[in-house]
């Protein structure tokens, strides 16, 4: 494959100009861009990076660039690329990028392969797409890889899965698990773009619908907050008791997915897990159900299942399916189940992942320091970047916080002073 494979190279100056409004918001990440193109520390890596090709993935992109690391990017899903984003990079930039929003899965799969001809010396992650293809198939790759990446929930519970089993075979960074990110771009990131997502597909009112949330972690978290500021009476399905009493205290009603798939008027999976809306759920469904996954690629929603139950199934409008059953019943299905807050919207906004691209490029130099020194394990981002990307935040946001004084540092580290 030539140097790029992208939809359109015309598109690129439109690019530019959202790459640029995206970058006003991401403050932290500039710091950093600024202080890379100073100091060059890494020279020479060769870095490949599988993320939704997005304006704020851009702006991560120039600062690796600008701290002297040769990277490539590839799509970490089919449906979330920007292509102008896309033809930007490539021509302003000369990054090259393999990337086409609607690409099928061999399309998907040879960018990947793409982007793992560069021979990378660092990957980046979004879903460990690529650390499992080259465990898999182009394990004569992994000598040159000092380390990877990992941006996501699920990519981090799968490379655990491989550590545990002794099949990882580089240390891997989980971004996710940065406070810095978990608590802003799968809460507040997820909570917002997932009900853009939702409104971009459909133009629906939220107010006084039962809005059934699947999964009550960082992102159900923050979409179920979200929803009930829209005025929609929110359930939430869990499986696990803790966040499942945590949903009740924080006023929602919690019930099984086969109780609330019968009362629901929409519908979003953000569990990361396999067919939690199923069979026996569209079986119950009201008419006019509308579903939606902001969790994990295309498998939380039953598809197949769906089909074959249908005896019929057009296109509304873009991103939403209406299938037909045999009782005459419409069930829709926005963005084919794919990710709907980065199918119909444009993903987390530029301000949280400020944050979480921050931790991916600071992690990069980390990695490119220390990564020989490091065991095949999966680490967490050191505690020291985590905390100075929330002081960098909070500087940018012209947000000032107390200093302990040094009587109430005493007081917190002595035992001896009583009550
Ligand atoms: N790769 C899987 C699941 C991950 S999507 C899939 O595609 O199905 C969730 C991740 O997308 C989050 O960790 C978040 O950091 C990232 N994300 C959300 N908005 C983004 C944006 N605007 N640009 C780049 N990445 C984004």
């Amino acid at each position: 494959m030539s140097n790029n494979d992208v939809k359109d190279l015309n598109l690129a100056e439109g690019g530019r100009r959202r790459i640029e409004w995206a970058e006003r918001e991401m403050p932290v990440l500039r710091l950093i861009r600024e202080r890379f193109a100073k100091e060059r520390p890494l020279e020479g890596v060769r870095v490949s990076a599988c993320l939704h090709v997005t304006t704020e993935t851009a702006n991560l992109m120039r600062t690796l660039q600008a701290g002297g690391a040769d990277v490539v990017l590839t799509a970490s899903n089919p449906l979330s690329t920007q292509d102008d984003v896309a033809a930007s990079l490539v021509v302003h930039n000369e990054i090259p990028v393999y990337a086409i929003k609607g690409e099928d899965n061999v399309t998907y799969y040879k960018h990947l392969s793409a982007a793992l001809d560069h021979k990378p010396m660092i990957t980046m992650d979004d879903g460990a797409d690529l650390v499992t293809v080259m465990h898999k198939e182009r394990r004569e790759l992994i000598p040159n890889v000092i380390g990877s990446m990992e941006e996501t929930t699920t990519g981090v519970i799968r490379m655990r899965a491989m550590a545990k089993d002794g099949m990882l075979s580089f240390p891997v960074v989980a971004v996710n698990d940065a406070m810095t990110k978990h608590f802003f771009d799968n809460r507040y990131g997820t909570g917002q773009s997932t009900i853009d997502g939702i409104i971009r597909a459909t133009n629906i009112l939220l107010a006084g619908k039962n809005f059934v949330v699947a999964g009550y972690g960082w992102c159900g978290r923050g979409l179920a907050m979200r929803a009930r500021g829209m005025g929609a009476n929110v359930i939430v399905t869990e499986v696990d008791p803790m966040p499942a009493l945590e949903a009740v205290m924080d006023g929602f009603r919690v019930m099984p997915m086969e109780e609330a798939a019968q009362i629901g008027d929409i519908f979003c999976t953000l569990t990361g897990d396999l067919n939690v809306i199923d069979r026996k759920h569209f079986e119950v469904m009201k008419d006019g159900a509308i579903v939606a996954n902001s969790g994990h690629f295309n498998v939380e929603i039953n598809i197949p299942a769906l089909e074959e139950m249908s005896v019929a199934k057009r296109l509304v409008r873009p991103f939403v399916d209406q299938y037909e059953l045999k009782d005459g019943r419409q069930i829709h299905i926005l963005g084919e189940g794919r990710l709907i807050n980065l199918a119909s919207a444009e993903g987390h906004p530029a301000s949280v992942m400020d944050m979480s691209f921050a931790n991916q490029a600071l992690a990069t130099e980390y990695i490119f320091k220390h990564g020989r020194e490091l065991e095949k394990k999966v680490y967490s981002v050191p505690e020291e970047i985590d905390r100075e990307i929330a002081r960098l935040k909070l500087d940018a946001m012209k947000v000032k916080i107390d200093t302990l004084t040094p009587e109430q540092v005493h007081y917190l580290n002595s035992w001896q002073e009583g009550t």
